[in-house]
Order: structure tokens, then C-alpha cells, then sequence
């Protein structure tokens, strides 16, 4: 394995009691990559990301995260992860945004207190992402769009080094989806790697470097002008009985 391996399965499978998930996935993502994950509904993307970031243990085949075995990594600092429920208006609490990044900071911090370097970091992932005014808003109080940053900035102020995204602008209006991704392009030129479920295939195409398409089983991994040149799109989800658009 080449030292900039960010994430490596071999054979990786996963099946909920007795239904498959995932079927022997073999892949890399390597520092810097932007990978998009894409497959039709039920095809296997949520629980591949979270087989990737340790959530859950396959059944069998391997699984490394920065080159560590990935039930004993243990810099999850490294790691921000943006899950479909993270996003939604579902908590009451009166959190602000300011609060809500502070705590993504302090969820991996080896103190308890907060430093001038804490409070420095948190500032600077609001203005990295474009929502400092909002600070002291009440995180319920946030659009949808500017709600997805507040969670970025989040993960940006505990030093991440991997952003993983399950379907981030559901909910998202057309504008601020369009901005969203830019910030992501903008985060993957500063060295972020990215993950993204997404399914949009042109935003996917438009900017991942590289496509997982999946069905269970792994379809297409590699270069996104590769898979453009390919059938994996059709024939991941031609086997679920879906039609898609044509994406030439
Ligand atoms: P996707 O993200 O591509 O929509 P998922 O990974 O969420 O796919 O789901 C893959 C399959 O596993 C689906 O058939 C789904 O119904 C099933 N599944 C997902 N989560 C669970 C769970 N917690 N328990 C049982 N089955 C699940």
C-alpha cells in the first residue's frame, strides 16, 4: 500500500442479517482524491462510507484507514463526516452554530478547556466556509444551505483531513447547492480528500477525480473519464430496474 492511501478495502462484504449490502469491494482512495460514490437507491452507498469510516465491521475482507487497520485507527480528528441525518432540522436544542463547530472540535481535543487557539479554529472554519456572521445564530434558525456549512466548519476546525458526504444538499435550494459544491472544489485544491455520495451524476462527474458506482457489487473505480467513457452507469442501474438519464 502506497503511503498516501487515505482508504483501502480488499474483498470487503457486508450484509444485513443474511441480505447483502456490499459484495466484494476492493478499492483506494488516495490523499487529495475526490471521490464520488454513486448507485441507485438501496445499491449499498451509506453502508460502504460507513464500512470505510469504521462504523461498521465487514464480514469479511480488509479495511485500512491511513494505513491503519481500521478498527484500531484512532485519529478520528482526521475525519469529518457529514451523514444525511446531521443535516436535518430534527434537534430543539438552542445550540448555536458557534457551539455546534466548537463541539466538533472538542470531540477528538486531548483538553477540556477551551484555548484561544480553540476559539481562533473555530473562527476561521466559519470564515472558511462563509458563515462567521451567523456565529451566534441558533443552529434550527440556519437555511438548509447555510445549515451544510455550519456542519463543514464543523469538521474543518478539528483538522480534518478526509471530508466524507452522504447526499449533503438534500433540502438544499438550487443556489446555495451550486455554492456548496464550490466550497467543496475550494476544500479538495487546499488538500482535502473528499468522499461524496451524490445522486446527481453530473455534479459527481462535474468535479470527483474519481467514481466508485455500485450496486452491491462494484461496477465501475476509477477515473471519472473513464467511467464517462464506460457502460457502469447503465449497467448498475439497468440491474435495478431504474432508468437514468444518458450522460453523453
Ligand atoms: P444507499 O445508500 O445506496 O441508498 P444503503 O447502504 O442505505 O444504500 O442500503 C443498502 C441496503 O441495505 C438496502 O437494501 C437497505 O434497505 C439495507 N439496509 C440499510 N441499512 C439497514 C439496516 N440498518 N438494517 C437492515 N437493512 C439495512
Amino acid at each position: 500500500m502506497s503511503s498516501s492511501s487515505i482508504v483501502t478495502l480488499e474483498d470487503v462484504s457486508f450484509a444485513y442479517g443474511g441480505q447483502p449490502a456490499v459484495q466484494n469491494v476492493s478499492l483506494a482512495v488516495e490523499e487529495g482524491d475526490f471521490l464520488g460514490l454513486i448507485g441507485p437507491n438501496g445499491s449499498g452507498k451509506t453502508t460502504l462510507l460507513h464500512l470505510m469510516l469504521g462504523l461498521h465491521s465487514p464480514d469479511s475482507g480488509s479495511i485500512e484507514l491511513f494505513g491503519q487497520p481500521v478498527d484500531e485507527f484512532d485519529h478520528g480528528e482526521w475525519i469529518g463526516y457529514v451523514s444525511q441525518q446531521s443535516t436535518q432540522k430534527s434537534s430543539t436544542m438552542p445550540v448555536t452554530v458557534r457551539e455546534v463547530v466548537t463541539m466538533g472540535r472538542f470531540a477528538h481535543a486531548g483538553h477540556s478547556r477551551l484555548t484561544d487557539r480553540d476559539r481562533e479554529a473555530v473562527v476561521d472554519a466559519l470564515e472558511t466556509v462563509g458563515i462567521a456572521e451567523l456565529a451566534d445564530r441558533r443552529i434550527n434558525q440556519l437555511s438548509g444551505g447555510q445549515r451544510q456549512r455550519a456542519y463543514i466548519a464543523r469538521a474543518l476546525a478539528s483538522d480534518t483531513k478526509l471530508l466524507a458526504l452522504d447526499e449533503p444538499t438534500v433540502g438544499v435550494d438550487a443556489e446555495s447547492r451550486d455554492a456548496f459544491y464550490q466550497l467543496l472544489d475550494s476544500l479538495n485544491e487546499d488538500g482535502i480528500t473528499i468522499i461524496l455520495i451524490e445522486h446527481d451524476i453530473g455534479v459527481v462527474t462535474d468535479r470527483a477525480n474519481r467514481i466508485a458506482c455500485v450496486n452491491k457489487e462494484l461496477y465501475h473505480h476509477g477515473d471519472t473519464e473513464s467511467f464517462v467513457e464506460s457502460d457502469a452507469l447503465e449497467e448498475a442501474y439497468g440491474s435495478s430496474g431504474r432508468v437514468v438519464h444518458h450522460h453523453h
